[in-house]
């Protein structure tokens, strides 16, 4: 019952080592912990192009240290700027505007392409990766609960090969991998719960940005530790796993795990759970990904789970953080229900960290986009786009007042 996203060729289908890559969204939270992983393990990889939006600093230093023949920014003026920050005797081609991101995407001397650019924007670089048949480390689960039907066909015409990032949906890979995919009976993922896990439900409309910023376990970026406050994350994570391993969604059953220890786990039929369990710490998953079959050793304490002591796993609290149940209702709905929860969450959680609503105002502008949704069953790309833009005005102007 397993039906993965893409074909996944044996070791000898896949590219030798160094492999080539091409980093989208290197900047960020993932970029930075995958040219860790590259850093530490000279000779296996080839850094080809590096690709961020407006911390060109940042990317300049990158670039100094890994020399990628090509580098993509927002605009001109960060390209300008860029330039200017290059050690002399270097000169890579720089390219700007969101078309930069689906030429790099798609270079034909790039074999692995990690999509790591947050939100929406990552799903042109994502699907230009897919149609031209490259190896895509996936972090950025936009793309899927986007388009995950346009991403699955695509991978299927092409011969590109999904591996997930999301370190869940690492763990279910790990976990299903060598096992018949029809005596899987579910998925379950974990969740941390994040920082308001235990929180009074009368407490949580006045949580702030800074509180939800603080997330217990993991490092990352800020829209997708908003999005572990709310369990949007564990929503669009529960769609994601749906395009990924082709299951509907009441076949994708989410626990709280505070510990943040076991990854996820594959339920057989047989009453067999496989798990993957480590440190919580992406290097993992994207060295797996990026090295995927090869393991490779990684500067990572090891798990000491005598230590640990105790994991424990409980509900989810569904009542007081309900964008989990709109990601299942949005998924069972139509593909155009999913654009809508997802343009709706990045404005409300654009709106919260800049101060200007409250923590359930992202729910409530969800549940309020959701409604307002008609069903489309297989829009292509352009369709999404326009479902996208619209309803980022309408839930904008919902939100504030104001377009
Ligand atoms: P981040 O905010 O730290 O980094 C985002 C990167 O995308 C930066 O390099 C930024 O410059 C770039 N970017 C932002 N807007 C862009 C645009 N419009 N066009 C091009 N580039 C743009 O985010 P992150 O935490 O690294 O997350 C990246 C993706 O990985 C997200 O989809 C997230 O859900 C997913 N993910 C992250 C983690 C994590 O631990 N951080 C775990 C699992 C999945
Ligand atoms: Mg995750």
């Amino acid at each position: 019952m397993i039906d993965y996203i893409s074909a996944l060729p044996g070791a000898t289908g896949l590219p030798p080592f160094p492999r080539r890559l091409c980093v989208l969204g290197s900047t960020g939270s993932i970029g930075e912990s995958a040219l860790a992983v590259v850093d530490d393990h000279p000779g296996q990889f080839e850094v080809l192009a590096l690709a961020g939006a407006r911390n060109v600093m940042r990317l300049a230093e990158q670039a100094a240290r890994f020399r990628p023949r090509y580098l993509a920014v927002l605009d001109e003026a960060g390209a300008a700027s860029l330039k200017s920050m290059l050690p002399s005797g270097y000169s890579p081609e720089i390219l700007c505007g969101p078309d930069a991101y689906v030429t790099l995407a798609s270079l034909p001397d790039v074999q692995v392409v990690l999509s790591a650019i947050v939100g929406a924007a990552g799903l042109p670089p994502t699907l230009a990766a897919a149609k031209s048949g490259k190896i895509i480390a996936l972090a950025n689960k936009e793309s899927l609960v986007l388009a995950g039907h346009l991403i699955r066909r695509a991978c299927r015409e092409s011969g590109a090969v999904v591996l997930p990032v999301d370190s869940e949906h690492n763990a279910l890979f790990q976990s299903l991998a060598g096992h018949n995919g029809d005596d899987v009976d579910h998925l379950i993922l974990t969740a941390s719960g994040g920082p308001f896990r235990d929180w009074p439900s009368a407490d949580l409309a006045n949580a702030t940005a800074a509180q939800a910023l603080k997330h217990p376990n993991w490092s990352m970026g800020a829209k997708i530790s908003i999005d572990s406050a709310t369990l949007m994350n564990k929503g669009l994570e529960v769609i994601e796993a749906c395009w990924l391993y082709g299951l509907p969604e009441d076949r994708v059953k989410v626990l709280v795990h505070p510990q943040s220890i076991v990854h996820s786990l594959a339920a057989y039929r047989d009453g067999s759970l496989l798990a993957q369990m480590g440190q919580p710490d992406m290097r993992i998953a994207i060295a797996y990904c990026l090295c995927y079959p090869l393991r490779l050793p990684l500067k990572i304490a090891p798990l000491d789970l005598a230590a640990l002591g105790t994991l424990t796993f409980r509900e989810p609290r569904t009542d007081d953080f309900p964008c989990l149940d709109l990601a299942r209702r949005a998924v069972a709905a139509s593909p155009a229900h999913c654009v809508a929860l997802n343009a709706a969450n990045e404005v409300a959680v654009e709106l919260f960290l800049a101060g200007r609503i409250g923590f359930s105002d992202i729910a409530r502008a969800v549940e309020w986009a959701l409604a307002r949704q008609e069903s489309l069953d297989d829009p292509d790309f352009m369709t999404i786009m326009e479902v996208d833009l619209a309803v980022r005005s309408t839930v904008a102007t919902y939100l504030t007042g104001t377009t």
